[in-house]
């Protein structure tokens, strides 16, 4: 039998899916990265307005949707507020995005609950809600200030990406050329800013050194929202055996992704050819048509499956522990692996490690727990902070050698 239709038919000659569908309902998947908000954004018909979208239907074709959410049983939901690094006003872009999110929220009272704390993944739970908690993804919307984080905070913001694909001036991305050993003076202040906000940093797209340099600092656990094994699939947005370790003493927690270049090593090798040396593809016009062109030329693509998937969640556990591992799917409307195709698909994920043999506890932690943890002791750590800190005030240019 291939491995696709393994995994189309492995739900039927076992239990596993209703052992994962039992395990969801106690803890539902908290979801630490999806790029919803991107999607309806640049959709053509939407352009950004939440309404006109609409959620309440399903969306074929699309990942993300009510419908598909319910199925899938999410409980919560980090949203991203993200942007390419190359817009054009930075900051009002990661507002709008920001924006973007509490509309959602607002349009579907019924559907979401508004997180802005640990606490509010249980208040959701209990209501039959889906617990809302917003993110930025990139760090290039502060426009290299401190004040924006006070500011993204009060709108409710509770994770940040520090950067995407390109280095910023401050801190190192995976996948672009290195201009600041990982982390510089004014990065230290943006974490330890964070710090004191009891926002979550998190590490996906940083570059392996960057990651190092924030554990250094961090005084509180942080997150990699979306982000596998290096060991596994060696692609620079991964994170090494060494972070994964220290994970552990950090208290923080990596979750798996599903975005197939990450995934799959035999497709990571295919697609060298369309990519730099960090691993990152050219901005296509039409990716799509690009990467048909690249099948024509190099014959059909490998594909990324659930298996996969389920692959790196077994080595993240073997290597941080189960207690620093989570769930990051990063759904954003393009590619995703066989098996995996939208945010309903999670149950499916769930039978699969029921298969792999862990049990209903872990399973629990892998689905909410963990993150759930991590909030909660990053809002003590702020909490904390505040009392004796105070704001971290100045730009770039006032943190000599940054
Ligand atoms: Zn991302």
């Amino acid at each position: 039998m291939d491995e696709e239709r393994a995994i189309r038919t492995g739900d039927m000659v076992d239990n596993a899916l209703a052992v994962a569908r039992t395990v969801l309902s106690r803890a539902p998947l908290f979801d630490g990265h999806n790029d919803l908000p991107w999607v309806i954004r640049i959709d053509r018909a939407a352009r950004g307005d939440v309404l006109a979208y609409d959620l309440l239907r399903v969306h074929e074709g699309a990942d993300t949707d009510i419908p598909r959410l319910r199925e899938g049983i999410v409980g919560a939901q980090f949203w991203a507020a993200f942007q390419p690094t190359s817009a054009s006003h930075p900051a009002r872009t990661t507002m709008e995005q920001i924006d973007l999110i509490r509309r959602i929220e607002e349009a579907y009272p019924d559907v979401f609950l508004p997180a802005r704390r640990a606490s509010d993944y249980e208040k959701a739970k209990a209501r039959g809600k889906i617990a809302s908690f917003i993110a930025v993804e990139g760090g290039v919307g502060l426009e290299n200030s401190l004040s924006p984080l006070r500011v993204w905070h009060a709108a409710g913001v509770r994770l940040m990406t520090l950067c995407h694909n390109e280095s910023l001036d401050w801190v190192d991305s995976a996948t672009d050329a290195p201009r600041n050993g990982g982390l510089n003076a004014f990065g230290r202040a943006v974490v330890g800013e964070l710090n004191r906000l009891g926002i979550v940093i998190d590490l996906a797209h940083t570059s392996h050194e960057a990651m190092r340099r924030v554990l250094d600092v961090t005084e509180a656990p942080v997150a990699l929202s979306h982000s596998n094994a290096f060991s596994l699939c060696d692609h620079p947005r991964n994170a090494p055996d060494d972070v994964l370790r220290r994970l552990r003493t950090n208290g923080g927690l990596v979750m798996a992704t599903f975005v197939p270049g990450f995934v799959s090593q035999p497709l990571r090798d295919w697609l060298r050819r369309s990519r730099d040396g960090y691993g990152k593809a050219p901005l296509a016009a039409d990716p799509k048509a690009q990467f048909s062109e690249l099948e024509a030329k190099h014959g059909t693509a490998p594909k990324a499956t659930l298996l996969d998937v389920a692959d790196h969640i077994v080595r993240l556990v073997e290597t941080a522990g189960v207690g620093q591992v989570g769930i990051g799917s990063d759904y954003f409307g393009g590619a995703s692996p066989v098996g995996l195709e939208n945010v309903g698909r999670f149950p499916h994920l769930f039978a699969e490690l029921v298969r792999r043999g862990f049990s209903e506890r872990d399973l629990e932690k892998l689905s909410s727990l963990n993150v759930i943890r991590v909030l909660r002791r990053v809002e003590r750590v702020g909490e904390r902070l505040r009392k004796t800190r105070p704001p971290a005030l100045g730009r770039l240019e006032d943190y000599p050698g940054a």
